[in-house]
């Protein structure tokens, strides 16, 4: 059915701003700036990750596993662009150790890695308070929002590619 809308789509909003997961062999180091971690129930659905809407979650009904993440808008270091990051279960763990002894997520100084080369290794945190403070941080992304958008436009697995390379080659007469 076409989208009709009287205003762009929305992931006009959030220009420059994607979603993170924590390559294999690389950290990623940054400074939060979400005041909390979100978290989601979510089922790896057909390629991609997408939110578990009980009661009648059409996934649950699939019998597609479902797995916990939890999401955070920080600023990358050294690139200075605000992001989303996507941790799992266990990457969450160790940023909830760090709000429990720092007193604060927003502000964190972290460093996220995996600990072997494998892409899904766990995710091991290290933290501490940035001394710069939050002053200079801008506004946390409304990671709800955000994610909202990402998993009803389908980008998170499907990056932007030229409009030609999006069509099937199939020929509607046959
Ligand atoms: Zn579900």
């Amino acid at each position: 059915m076409p989208d009709w809308s009287p205003t762009p789509p929305p992931m006009r909003h959030w220009a420059g701003v994607s979603l993170k997961r924590v390559p294999p062999g690389t950290p990623i180091t940054g400074i939060a700036t979400s005041e909390q971690l979100l978290g989601c129930t979510t089922h790896w659905a057909h390629g991609r990750t997408l939110p578990c809407d009980p009661p009648d979650c059409a996934h649950c009904a699939e019998r597609l596993p479902r797995r916990w993440h939890a999401y955070l808008s920080y600023v990358d270091l050294p690139t200075g662009k605000q992001h989303v990051l996507e941790l799992t279960g266990l990457g969450a763990d160790g940023m909830r150790e760090a709000i429990a002894r720092f007193g604060q997520l927003r502000g964190l100084r972290f460093k996220a890695q995996r600990s072997n080369k494998r892409p899904n290794a766990p995710v091991q945190i290290a933290a501490r308070i940035d001394e710069s403070g939050t002053a200079a941080l801008p506004p946390p992304i409304d990671v709800r929002e955000f994610m909202t958008d990402l998993w009803a436009t389908g980008l998170a697995a499907h990056p932007l590619v030229p409009l030609s390379e999006r069509i099937p080659e199939t020929d509607v007469n046959k």
